[in-house]
């Protein structure tokens, strides 16, 4: 395998409560992703996604583990250190209402990250309206303010300044849960073209399975702030093994593959302040053993496909 573009090993973020209570947000996550790579990243609200996301960008600093970028360690290195490094790693928010600021322009909002680097004049004029064509929005839309543009052509402004310092991983946390079902396909065609033009590599979070399907060339599905089941697309989706997965799948997907359970996800929404002992999925699952309310099971399996599942580990 190339080297990793994104290595995460270990990651956690626990948040203490009061009485000593703990959030684990996020509680021992492995990932890696090649340069170029696709990895959708998956699982029901409350999981842990955003906050792995947050994570790898170093917005938040983890309770524990290690982020490698291009080989560098990221944890532990002082906001100075880091600010060359973001540039090449940039997130693009569920709300693309929230993340532009309503007073400035277009252009203000995309030349920021540029003008941080110095250019200014036309050049910088220049390199703005290169990025709007490019995220497919006429070189007009410069001098307008948010509050005058819908909400998918707001996604791409952000997507334009995100990609202004030229990043080699997006990290995109549900990009197209805000907007209407008719924009939502084109948003994410348009990803799809932007990734093969740039060759660029995606962290892409949702809780929609059938987005992931379309964009993804791996999936990692994460319940309770662990990964629990990890391989190519087709084999998520094809060929699921880990109980959540299949519950999933069968639940959001028709055609069913064989065999899936009918009756998906019982039990109640899951909480990261009270995670179980043994396997955390272990009080919904409905092929629960009993050595899996007591031990807690780890992701392992050979070729690219992992599952962290009593039922699949090996003899
Ligand atoms: P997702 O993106 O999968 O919906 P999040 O990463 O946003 O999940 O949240 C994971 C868990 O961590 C949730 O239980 C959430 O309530 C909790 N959480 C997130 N941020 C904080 C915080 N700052 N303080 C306490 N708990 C938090
Ligand atoms: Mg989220």
């Amino acid at each position: 395998m190339t080297a990793p573009l994104l290595e995460v090993r270990g990651l956690a973020k626990h948040y203490p409560l009061k009485h000593g209570r703990i959030v684990r947000a996020v509680d021992g996550v492995d990932l890696a992703l090649a340069p170029g790579e696709s990895v959708g990243l998956v699982g029901e609200s409350g999981c842990g996604k955003s906050t792995v996301a947050r994570l790898v960008l170093r917005l938040i600093p983890p309770t524990a583990g290690s982020i490698r970028f291009e080989g560098r360690e990221l944890t532990g290195l002082s906001d100075s250190a880091l600010r060359p490094l973001r540039r090449h790693m940039q997130i693009i928010f569920q709300n693309p209402h929230a993340a532009l600021d309503p007073r400035r322009t277009v252009f203000a909002s995309v030349a920021e990250p540029l003008v941080v680097q110095g250019l200014a004049g036309r050049d910088l004029q220049a390199r703005v309206a290169r990025l709007l064509v490019q995220v497919g929005l006429p070189e007009g839309f410069l001098w307008r303010y948010p509050h005058e543009l819908s909400g998918g052509q707001k996604q791409r402004v952000c997507i334009a300044r995100a990609l202004a310092l030229e990043p080699r991983l997006l990290v995109l946390d549900e990009p197209t849960s805000a907007l209407d079902v008719s924009v939502q396909a084109q948003i994410l065609e348009f990803l799809q073209e932007l990734r093969a033009r740039l060759g660029l590599a995606y962290l892409f979070i949702s809780h929609n399975l059938a987005v992931v399907r379309q964009v993804c060339d791996r999936v990692a599905v994460m319940y309770l702030g662990r990964i629990v089941e990890e391989g190519p697309a087709e084999r998520i989706f094809g060929a699921p093994r880990h109980p959540y997965t299949r519950a999933l799948v069968a639940s959001v997907l028709p055609p069913r593959p064989a065999g899936l359970p009918e009756a998906p996800l019982a039990g109640d929404v899951p909480n990261a302040a009270a995670i179980p002992p043994g396997c955390r999925f272990a009080p919904r699952c409905p092929m629960r053993m009993d050595r899996c309310t007591r031990e807690d099971p780890t992701l392992s399996g050979g070729t690219g496909h992992r599952v962290a599942c009593h039922l699949h580990e090996a003899a």
